[in-house]
């Protein structure tokens, strides 16, 4: 299992105070990993779960949609961890809106923390790993990646925008040892998605077309995490991997 082992490793990741974020942060830790926690809303619980596992975790406390805070944030990182060896990008919002009413506000809100915090923050902590010539980065896409959604343009523009983006950074930092992938989650039960929960007709209608017949937890994603964060993928880039119960295959 030394392919999986992430023993003395770093993992950076946002959006860990809860849903899947949480549980990729204390997947990374069961493998070894110490892990700092970002996240805008309090985090004890996560870190709580780390610390019991013998593993280091520090929080810090950041609204990644602030595009002024993200150099202190990654500075901060720094300091408290001496390097970060994994970025799990996962801090996400959704807005449910027709296109033709979806406010001006919520696109910019969306694609603030959604896409745009997601390459600043590759740049802050890709230019600390370029100088090493090594580094894992993991970006959360999903299922609307690919497809289109329903009233969810501006989530749907910024998670097709992730695709691109980590595509993008690994065809300019494969060769300088930085790994850049995805994980495009299918349906997970999480706040999230907690609306299409509550409306019964639709939460079947999707269950329906799930192959694997049930929708995914955030415990399905810790596997998927540690494989794209340690030397089990390192023949892997720009890959954008969907762990959707088969969702895309149907
Ligand atoms: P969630 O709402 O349960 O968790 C979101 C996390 O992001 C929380 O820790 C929250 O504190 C943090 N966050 C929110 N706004 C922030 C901000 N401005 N600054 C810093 N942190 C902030 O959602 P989730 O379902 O766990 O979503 C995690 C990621 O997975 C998102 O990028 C989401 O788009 C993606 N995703 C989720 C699903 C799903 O079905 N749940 C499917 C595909 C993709």
């Amino acid at each position: 299992m030394q392919l999986f082992d992430l023993t003395g490793k770093r993992a950076l990741v946002t959006g860990a105070s809860g849903g899947l974020g949480q549980a990729m942060a204390v997947g990374l830790a069961e493998a070894g990993a110490d892990i700092i926690a970002v996240s805008s809303s309090e985090s004890r619980e996560t870190v709580d779960q780390i610390r019991s596992l013998g593993r280091e975790a520090h929080f810090i406390a950041a609204d990644l949609s602030k595009e002024e805070l993200l150099e202190g944030v990654v500075s901060e990182a720094l300091r408290l961890s001496g390097g970060i060896d994994i970025l799990i990008n996962n801090a996400g919002i959704i807005r449910r809106m027709p296109a033709a009413d979806h406010k001006r506000q919520d696109w910019h809100d969306v694609m603030a923390l959604n896409l745009d915090a997601v390459f600043f923050l590759c740049q802050l902590v890709g230019s600390h790993m370029l100088q090493r010539g090594n580094g894992k980065i993991i970006n959360i896409a999903s299922m609307l990646s690919y497809q289109g959604g329903i009233n969810v343009p501006g989530y749907t523009a910024s998670k097709h925008g992730i695709a691109g983006i980590t595509k993008a950074l690994a065809n300019e930092w494969a060769g300088s040892g930085i790994h850049i992938n995805a994980i495009a989650p299918g349906y997970m039960t999480t706040n999230n998605t907690a609306p299409i929960i509550a409306d019964e007709k639709r939460y079947n209608s999707i269950t329906e077309r799930i192959p694997a017949g049930r929708w995914g937890k955030p415990d399905d994603l810790k596997g998927p995490a540690i494989f794209l964060a340690s030397s089990a993928s390192d023949y892997m880039n720009g890959h954008v991997l969907c762990v959707d119960g088969g969702w895309m295959a149907r």
